[in-house]
């Protein structure tokens, strides 16, 4: 027996001590390696060539296409937005026999950042607004995601020998904007085409290495509300504040006290987030405006906290104005966004589940225990529409592991989703990404 032998056959052992089956693992291992390429140019492609929300015109019909090619059946423009918009949504279809419906959602929409990562394929996609030009990125890693569906799509349709069921993988845009989820599920998604009976997902972090993945049962990721608020004073000169009410002066006193929300009402133990993000007023040194603008997001974890919060915005905002003397005609205006998202609830079972296919396929040593963080997704909404089905989203490590490995030992920067400089490492993530995605789809479709 040589030595090659005696490595293969230990190696063998070992997977088959893990409990492994170590040939469906290694036959998988050879179809990622025959195919990575291919998808590492697709994910570089799509890196390349990001499309704001909304907007995922090319984006949709590439994913549309190749899915196709591997016999899936396509209904792509899938969605209606609330203003009545057509939205680029991709539903494929594979049936393979008797079984459960598992659903596997991607996103597939960019960020209006303008790319500082300097990579060779590196987004030069500009685009115009009303206000100026702005940079388009795929700063959320949704390439990545699309890149795994598309894999782990390849990979499912040539082993329908095992698995039996309907596989159901839907590319989503709008995921940034929070519409994209909507728009797809009030057009009928879990009525036009078969009901689910699972739903998964996964999304980058840059909490993690490459190669590795994180699962969380339970909370994962908060439910997110924007308010706008108005505050209406009486204008006049810069030069005699008293006979104004100074609508910055009172801006500048709610957005301090906003924050008491979290630090003073409360409990420490429940996830809360109350941000001013945008704080906009006056136009000249020596002018007082009329009006200033407040934009807030807060986050919650359950609907018992965010009512507490946005009560507490409202009393709050209501009363310092009352206590600066703004009369009740010029009351201050708030307004709760309708495009709110509830937060991401992972159901237990199915995590479980998902969890144990995890481990099959990379190694205990690389799935960690997920964190929770207080960032939104609209993948929560599938959860809230009939038939209500379980939800599970699991961390895909997106990190070079040697950064990571020297954050960890000296502090240095990792720029993480929505930054500028966010930037994956393509493999072995998608590797990961696909072996995970595959493995836990083909365990939630077992014959
Ligand atoms: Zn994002
Ligand atoms: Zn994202």
């Amino acid at each position: 027996m040589n030595t090659n032998w005696t490595l293969i056959l230990g190696v063998a052992a070992i997977l088959t001590a893990m409990g492994i089956p170590a040939a469906a693992q290694s036959k998988l291992d050879e179809k990622i390696d025959s195919n990575i390429n291919d998808w590492v140019g697709t994910y570089k492609f799509l890196h390349e060539h990001p499309e704001l929300s909304t907007e995922e015109k090319e984006t949709s019909a590439l994913v549309a296409s190749q899915l196709k090619k591997m016999g899936y059946q396509v209904t792509d423009h899938f969605g209606q937005y609330a203003d009545g918009n057509p939205a680029y949504g991709v539903v494929a279809v594979l049936r393979n026999g008797a079984g459960p419906t598992l659903y596997v959602r991607t996103d597939m929409d960019a960020l209006p950042v303008t790319e500082n990562t300097g990579l060779p394929y590196a987004s030069k996609v500009r685009e115009k607004r009303p206000n100026g030009e702005v940079g388009v990125m795929h700063a959320c890693g949704h390439d990545l995601h699309m890149t795994v569906l598309l894999g782990t799509a390849k990979m499912m349709a040539e082993t329908k020998e095992k698995w039996s069921g309907t596989l159901v993988l839907v590319g989503q845009p709008a995921e940034e904007v929070v519409g994209g989820a909507t728009a797809m599920l009030r057009a009928g998604l879990f009525t036009k085409f078969p009901k689910p009976d699972y739903v998964i997902a996964l999304h980058d972090s840059s909490a993690l290495p490459a190669g590795t993945v994180a699962w969380h049962a339970g909370p994962m990721l908060a439910g997110s509300d924007s308010v706008d608020i108005t505050i209406r004073g009486y204008g006049g000169h810069g030069a005699m504040p008293y006979i104004t009410k100074d609508p910055i002066v009172i801006g500048a006193e709610l957005v301090v006290a906003l924050q008491t929300i979290v630090s003073r009402e409360s409990d420490p133990q429940v996830p809360t987030v109350v941000t001013v993000g945008s704080f906009h007023a006056g136009t000249k040194h020596n002018i007082i405006p009329d009006e200033a603008h407040l934009q807030l997001t807060a986050r919650t974890m359950t609907p018992a906290q965010r009512a507490k919060v946005l009560a507490a915005i409202t009393r709050i905002t209501n009363g310092i104005t009352e206590a600066a003397g703004i009369p009740p005609e010029r009351a201050p205006l708030i307004e709760v966004s309708k495009d709110n998202v509830p937060a991401t609830i992972n159901d237990a079972a199915l995590t479980q589940r998902v969890a144990a296919s995890l481990e099959k396929a990379l190694g205990k040593e690389n799935v960690w225990p997920g964190q929770p963080i207080m960032a939104s997704e609209d993948f929560s909404l599938f959860a809230l529409e009939d038939p209500k089905p379980p939800i599970s989203m699991f961390w895909l490590g997106a990190v070079d592991p040697e950064k990571w490995k020297e954050a960890k030992e000296k502090g240095t920067r990792i720029p993480g989703p929505h930054s500028s400089e966010f930037a994956p490492l393509p493999e072995p993530a998608i590797r990961t990404g696909v072996k995970a995605m595959t493995t836990a789809a083909t365990d939630l479709l077992q014959k």
